[in-house]
């Protein structure tokens, strides 16, 4: 243990953990990463050169993958390919080996191989990089931020230190990663309603609450289709971020919460009431799905519906707040929609 280091321990948990999370490229990257570290610290050179021209490209490989089952032809064809590159690596005449290691390093097989494996790692951070930015995944940035730490690794005898970094970083993204999946809703970034029972467990003292739910909805996703309605549900969500004057969560389909904790439940129906005129102004840029041709750009407008409670003597409880913020929602309704209503 005292001579391999940390790395291959941190990466082999890292991969167990990707695992666990059912991250399966994270877990590759950290299953080569732990076997690139063992070859680059082997006293073989034969095993240092197989760990510098092999496995970045498998590296890059893996992470080019789309995610997909675990047990899918994929990973057993890239499981397969591992094998055959170890057992030419272990057990190749040199003269195979040497033309396998170079035709694997192309177009960099001219390179020394510390720079053609820092090339193909780059590569697959680029990979990760490119999916974070068209997917927004913190699991790719951490995948990217990780690998961009091995860089410094490619070299004779490897870096436990700089490899064992990568391995917390693809513990923290898998962490942080799955967190943000549990308690952040999808479609509109909002905190969830998973999240939000975790801060009403948590409320007390002074605090209001607001149920908030979009009018005539289900025309609208009638009328336009449910991709201009999931854009509609974005741009209330955005909205309701910036003017709603409090912690606005999604409570499920159209319907959104808002949390003035303190002091902020005293501006609470000003807050809720300028949302309110904010969104019933706002076009809303959507395709709209006709009922012939396909969908066009379209400015449309949605108006929403608000109940408010605050916390009180006779409502103690998170629960009694959100009831009682759910039937001045009601009363909202009921009074004709696009109106705030405070239950008191
Ligand atoms: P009201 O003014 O009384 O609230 O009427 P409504 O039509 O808004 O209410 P209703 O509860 O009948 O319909 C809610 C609609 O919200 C039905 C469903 O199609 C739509 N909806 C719920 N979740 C989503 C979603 O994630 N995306 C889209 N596009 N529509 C959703
Ligand atoms: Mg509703
Ligand atoms: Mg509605």
């Amino acid at each position: 243990m005292s001579q391999l280091g940390w790395a291959p321990l941190l990466l082999a948990a890292a991969c167990a953990l990707a695992l666990g999370f059912r991250r399966y490229r994270l877990a590759w990257a950290a299953l080569l990463l732990a076997v690139f570290d063992l070859a680059l610290q082997s006293p073989e050179p034969r095993a240092q050169l197989a760990g510098l021209r092999f496995l970045p490209w498998v590296l890059l490989l893996a992470v080019s993958l789309p995610e997909g089952r675990l047990l899918s032809r994929r990973h057993a064809a890239l499981a397969v390919f591992c094998l055959l590159l170890l057992g030419s690596a272990l057990d190749a005449p040199e003269a195979l080996f040497y033309s396998l290691s170079d035709f694997l390093a192309w177009p960099f097989h001219s390179w020394r191989p510390e720079r053609s494996a820092q090339m193909f790692i780059g590569l697959a951070a680029g990979v990760a990089l490119a999916r974070w930015v068209w997917r927004g995944s913190e699991f790719e940035l951490g995948l990217c931020l990780a690998l961009l730490t091995g860089l410094p690794a490619c070299r004779w005898g490897g870096s436990d230190v700089w490899l064992s970094v990568a391995a917390l970083l693809l513990m923290l993204a898998i962490l942080h990663g799955s967190h943000r999946m549990a308690f952040a809703d999808q479609l509109t970034g909002l905190p969830n309603r998973r999240a939000l029972d975790e801060t009403l467990s948590r409320l007390s003292g002074e605090y209001a609450l607001a149920m908030i739910d979009i009018d005539h909805f289900k025309s609208f996703n009638d009328s336009h289709g449910h991709d201009a309605g999931d854009r509609v549900l974005q741009a209330v969500a955005k909205l309701l971020r910036r003017h709603a004057g409090g912690e606005a969560f999604r409570f499920g389909g159209e319907e959104f919460c808002v949390v003035y904790p303190g002091r902020r439940s005293q501006n609470a129906m000003h807050s809720l009431e300028a949302a309110r005129v904010a969104l019933e102004s706002r076009q809303i840029e959507v395709k709209s799905a006709g009922k012939k041709g396909p969908p066009r750009p379209k400015q449309v407008q949605v108006t929403m519906s608000a109940g408010l409670a605050t916390r009180s003597d006779e409502k103690r409880q998170a629960h009694d707040v959100l009831q009682a913020a759910d039937q001045a929602l009601y009363k909202a309704k009921k009074a004709g929609r696009n109106k705030v209503i405070n239950s008191r």
